[in-house]
């Protein structure tokens, strides 16, 4: 097995077990090694730091799969830590066929995401090591979680960075139906495992939608990035009084007028908007209207470190016309899904937006990632959700 040896001094997060070997922090690389391969991480005097998946084109040069020198990487590696998530899962409030299955680092499965909704696995190979391994890690999840079919959407931008092209499609089992229904509570959603966002649905939000129907009865509700609806159609089954989704992608939003459909809630003026959220959110505020509950969940407007003030002056942008729309006593779910961003960042952020707008307001909450979306204790970048919910005077 090829050896990557580091800088001296640069063992010390390995050492916190954190699973990442930056570029910077290579000496060199002893033996060859080519993408996706197993190799040993050792320190500049020799000690054993780590065996990880060597990614030679990407900035995360190497990515660990343990911290045992006595654990090999082979397909029973992959089915023990597969075991090992889906056992993880099981957690109150997280129903068993709508529930994240793998979240990566967290399982000590870098690069690998797994949601499965209803009878199928939707997964992401996002790095050279688990690329590499595809096939052991396809047949442990068919094996393990006993689904009809597990489906790989690996067409994220990310895997440019490892070298990888964007691929999609049937990896074990049967083709998934072209919209596969899930339930949540009350609630039950269409998803559109092949052409959705990411494995194609927010199932981190889980928590946040269920805190929006216990707040939304009698409210005028925005639900803005709306993407399929979860959030509006939450608002709905909690008693809202109208619903307006803002969403600039009208595939997305054909998918929130199922989703309304499919619960039942015709009762709900609902209306959807395809617009780009920052000019709708102007005029809205210019013809004077007002709501008392709005969410916000953006896309991820910072990627790189470079791009983070620049994310900053979206999420306040966007936060400020928000704040304006907001009658007395009107909620705010504002998120931000930049794991660059640090919470208290995004904090002072929107705290910058009310102060602006001239309003008042009271934290109530801070919002997270559900909890089929843990993140390792000595992995911080894996908690990347982060959300406040506030109140206005
Ligand atoms: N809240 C959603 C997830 C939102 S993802 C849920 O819980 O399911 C972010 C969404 O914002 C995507 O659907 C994307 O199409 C949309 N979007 C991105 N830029 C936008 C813009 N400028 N205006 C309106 N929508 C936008």
């Amino acid at each position: 097995m090829a050896e990557i040896v580091i800088l001296p001094g640069r063992e010390k997060s390995l050492l916190r077990r954190h699973p990442w070997v930056f570029s910077g922090a290579v000496a060199r690389v002893e033996g060859r090694a080519r993408p996706g391969d197993t190799v040993e991480v050792v320190s500049a005097k020799g000690r054993w730091l780590g065996r990880g998946a060597f990614s030679p084109e990407s900035n995360i040069r190497v990515r660990v799969w343990t911290f045992d020198p006595k654990e090999a990487v082979d397909a029973a590696f992959f089915r023990r830590r597969l075991a090992a998530a889906l056992a993880a899962r099981d957690l109150p409030g997280v129903p068993p066929a709508a529930r994240r299955l793998v979240a990566a680092e967290a399982d000590g499965l870098p690069g690998l995401i797994v949601d499965r909704y209803a009878d199928f696995a939707v997964c992401q190979f996002l790095a050279a090591g688990v690329e590499r391994y595809k096939a052991e890690i396809a047949d442990a999840l068919a094996e393990l979680t006993g689904c009809a079919g597990i489906y790989e959407r690996s067409d994220a931008e990310v895997r440019a960075k490892e070298g990888l092209t964007p691929l999609s499609g049937v990896l074990r089992g049967a083709e998934p139906p072209d919209l596969v229904e899930i339930e949540e509570g009350p609630a039950r959603y269409l998803v559109d495992v092949r052409a959705g966002h990411k494995t194609g649905f927010y199932l981190d939000q889980r928590d946040n939608r269920r805190l929006v129907a216990a707040h939304a009865a009698g409210r005028r509700v925005l639900n803005c990035f709306a993407y399929t609806g979860g959030f509006g159609v939450a608002a709905a089954l909690g008693g809202a009084r109208e619903v307006v989704h803002l969403e600039a992608s009208a595939a997305a939003l054909d998918l929130a007028r199922r989703n309304t459909a499919l619960n039942q809630v015709e009762q709900v003026p609902t209306t959807y908007l395809e617009a780009d959220a920052f000019a709708k959110l102007r005029e809205m505020r210019d013809a004077g209207e007002r709501f008392h509950l709005v969410v916000l969940d953006p896309p991820k407007f910072a990627d790189s470190k470079a791009s983070l003030e620049r994310a900053c002056r979206g999420y306040k942008d966007v936060n400020l016309l928000a704040a304006r729309l907001l009658a007395p006593g009107g909620l705010l779910f504002t998120f931000s899904c930049s794991g660059l961003m640090e919470p208290d960042l995004f904090a002072k952020v929107v705290a910058d937006a009310f102060l602006d707008a001239g309003r008042d307001a009271l934290v109530l909450a801070r919002l997270s990632q559900a909890a089929d979306h843990p993140a390792s204790a000595s992995f911080p970048e894996g908690s990347y959700l982060k959300g406040l919910l506030l109140r206005v005077s």
